[in-house]
């Protein structure tokens, strides 16, 4: 008996009579498949789902925080913030408290909030409750026309946008900003620990602004607004 070069001999002949051998020549093809698509193609979409599980089982999670995590991929934000979005609400934003547990800032190193520079920088406290952070969201709020009452986390602020009565488009507009925001305040809190830059939370909401019409002008299927709009009529501008 021989196999391409190989001379298995004679006492090979059996094996080649039997139904197991008959069954591997009864395969026609043989391919990959991806198991979370029930043996069909790869997609990003089925690994984020598995990955998520992984992290944290879906029935193991809040529902509050099951919409946020769902919400953050809608809309026209650029998918580096979303990524950034969806690393603080998994609280893996490398915040100095963060940095503190992974034993990257010692225990005499510095933990404080680099904007008030008297509470530990946790991801609630750098993104929600330090004092001029609060009130970035209460502008952006009042810019928005949202009555802004202080939520308990960031993922409870984050719904307060995705779920905001009105249409499909507006609420990922909403979301939309509640991510440029997010990503305005992490950048500002670098620049000053990376640039030696000084604290100017006035200027945030400016920037909130032009980042957020340009990401909407840009991705969104929507109408184009000129940034005059934005400025005045967000609300109008999200629903056109
Ligand atoms: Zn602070």
């Amino acid at each position: 008996m021989v196999i391409g070069k190989v001379d298995l001999g004679e006492e090979c002949k059996p094996w080649f009579s039997s139904s197991w051998w008959r069954d591997i020549c009864s395969i026609v093809t043989d391919c990959w498949g991806w198991r979370p698509e029930k043996g069909e193609e790869f997609t990003v979409r089925s690994t984020y789902g598995l990955v998520l599980n992984l992290i944290i089982p879906r029935d193991a999670m809040p529902n509050e925080e099951r919409l946020a995590f769902k919400a953050i991929w809608k809309g026209p934000t650029p998918s580096k913030v979303s990524g950034f979005a969806w690393m603080l609400l998994h609280d893996r934003v490398p915040t100095r408290v963060n940095l503190y547990k992974c034993r990257i800032i010692q225990e005499d190193g510095d933990q404080r909030c680099v904007f008030c520079g008297q509470c530990a920088e946790t991801v609630t406290h750098l993104f929600l409750y330090c004092s001029g952070i609060t009130q970035v969201w209460h502008r952006v709020c009042a810019w928005l026309g949202l009555h802004f009452l202080l939520p308990h986390s960031i993922s409870s602020l984050l719904n307060f946008f995705a779920t905001t009565p009105g249409c499909k488009q507006l609420r990922q507009g909403l979301t939309m900003i509640w991510n440029a925001v997010i990503w305005v305040i992490w950048r500002h809190r670098n620049s000053i620990i990376f640039y030696n830059g000084v604290a100017d939370l006035a200027g945030l909401v400016d920037e909130v602004k032009i980042a957020s019409w340009k990401w909407w002008i840009g991705k969104s299927k929507a109408s184009p607004c000129l940034f005059y709009e934005w400025n005045v009529e967000p609300e109008i501008c999200l629903k056109r």
